[in-house]
């Protein structure tokens, strides 16, 4: 049988030893491999027919391909604002990373069976989560959006005892440019092992900011450039209405890509109050907090660097206070830049800012979908007759539309169709797709993934792929950790 070639160069297991267990992954019953993600595999470069042939018994975890080093690991977190010391690789196991073109990457299997970190869990995983994440890693990554993404996905044969009762258990395999979080750091550093949040730190300078290394004072310039990557992530969530629903300590990466899709789901109708999430009741992780819980999430990372940042303490709080202070302004800046590239502006104008949040401020309440207004807008011209019928009122939006025109790039309406995308997984057709696959009809599945991974070529036939959901599909739950 051919080997699937996985160059695993194990860096974290091997530098950094104290900072996880090395640890084995539950074997399946009846492992199935429902996807197989070719382009990804490739871009690593594995050998796909290797896969396919071997991708049930490697991606459940029943089979430790050549050189994998298994691994849970260690971290902390605040979980809604509350600091849990101990939370680590509850259903995850890091198989190690491989190198090629796109640099480290590690392969971690996630719903592979409990580890010492499960506390009260299962650490399984089920099929319509697992999904779930797939589809939504893969429009994440259309959309240009830093985020880990979908190796395989594979189903245990063993079912999983959830809310919903018996569901079918599966397993993701997904790749990142690592899963350092901000709660890795917290975990060492609210133990006081400061010799190894140094090693962390040194390791994650390393593989993630290497310039950060050769600064004046490289912790402080590794905090900066963490707080750079993520201001840019959040703004580009903000810009296609992506909602994460737990930006928790712990699903907050160094890396600065998009990572532990839960309850995440994209806004339709524009209302900055937008929560999906069951469990965030008081909507700390609503659309219009996130860049709030960014600087919130930031200044936990700061506070668990400060030992590194200077051994006097009051100094290291005003170094990092005065990056931490640029973090709001920094979000805005991206913010801006890239609603200057929806709105199809050319180069840069004072009163842009006011532009965008004209824009806003016309769609708030009136049911405008978020995706369709700015695809609409631009292929509006002088005539906005599609782009009305978005709003309940369109009074504020006729307002606005002649400042839009006198500002907009004369190939404004090219430039807008290369940013703003049409196909979105909208709630309504991943929830299809999903109680489909749970019936073992996995073509909507495919489909779904199919259009939204070519999110801004329109194409024919996928009228219906395009528009938000119906009425009767009534407001949005989703649901986490399970
Ligand atoms: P999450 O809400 O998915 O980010 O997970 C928060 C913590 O709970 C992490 O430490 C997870 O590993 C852990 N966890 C979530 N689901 C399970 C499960 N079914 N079994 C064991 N641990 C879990
Ligand atoms: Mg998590
Ligand atoms: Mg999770």
């Amino acid at each position: 049988m051919p080997a699937p070639n996985f160059a695993f160069d194990n860096s974290y297991a091997r530098d950094l030893p104290g900072l996880y267990v090395d640890w084995q992954a539950a074997q399946a019953p009846a492992p199935l491999l429902l996807r197989l993600n070719h382009g990804l595999a490739a871009e690593l470069g594995l050998d796909p027919a290797a896969l396919e042939a071997q991708g049930a018994e490697i991606f459940s975890g029943n089979a430790v391909p050549e050189g994998a080093q298994p691994l849970a690991q260690a971290y902390a977190g605040h979980q809604f604002g509350g600091f849990s010391p101990q939370l680590g690789d509850g259903r995850a196991l890091l198989l190690g990373e491989v190198t090629g073109p796109g640099g480290r990457r590690d392969i971690q299997l996630k719903g592979s069976g409990r580890t010492p970190f499960s506390r009260g869990g299962d650490g399984k995983a089920a099929l319509g989560p697992v999904l779930r994440e797939y589809l939504i890693g893969e429009a994440m990554h259309a959309l240009g959006i830093p985020t880990s993404r979908a190796l395989a996905a594979v189903a245990t044969g063993e079912p999983v005892l959830r809310q919903e009762g018996r569901l079918p258990g599966a397993v993701l395999t997904r790749v990142a440019a690592s899963h350092i979080r901000v709660g890795t750091f917290q975990f060492f550093a609210a133990r006081g092992e400061q010799d190894k949040l140094r090693q962390l730190a040194d390791y994650a300078i390393a593989r993630h900011y290497p310039q950060a290394a050769e600064a004046e004072n490289p912790y402080l310039a590794f905090f900066e450039a963490v707080q750079e990557a993520q201001a840019a992530l959040v703004a580009r969530w903000m810009l296609v209405g992506f909602i994460h629903g737990v930006m928790n300590t712990d699903n907050v990466a160094i890396s600065g890509e998009t990572i532990d899709y839960g309850p995440c789901a994209f806004m339709e109708a524009y209302a900055p109050g937008t929560v999906f999430s069951s469990i965030d009741a008081q909507g700390r992780y609503a659309y219009a907090n996130q860049p709030l819980i960014l600087g919130w999430n930031l200044a936990r990372l700061a506070e668990a660097l400060l030992p590194l940042i200077d051994a006097d303490q009051d100094k290291a709080i005003e170094k990092a206070m005065a990056v931490l202070g640029r973090v709001s302004e920094r979000y805005r800046a991206h913010w801006l830049a890239g609603m200057r590239d929806k709105l199809g502006l050319a180069g840069e104008d004072p009163g842009d800012m006011d532009l965008a949040e004209g824009l806003l401020a016309a769609m708030e309440g009136q049911g405008a979908d978020w995706t369709l207004t700015f695809r609409r807008l631009g292929e509006a011209g002088e005539d906005a007759g599609a782009l009305r019928p978005l709003f309940a009122d369109p009074t504020a939006l006729d307002a606005w539309l002649p400042r839009w025109r006198a500002r907009r790039a004369p190939d404004a309406a090219a430039r807008m169709a290369a940013v703003n995308p049409l196909y979105i997984p909208r709630n309504h057709l991943v929830e299809a797709a999903l109680e489909a696959a749970g019936r073992g009809e996995m073509l909507p599945f495919d489909t779904l993934l199919a259009v939204v991974t070519e999110p801004f070529a329109e194409r024919p036939g996928l009228d219906a792929y395009a528009l938000p959901a119906p009425s009767d599909f009534g407001p949005y739950r989703t649901f986490c950790g399970t």
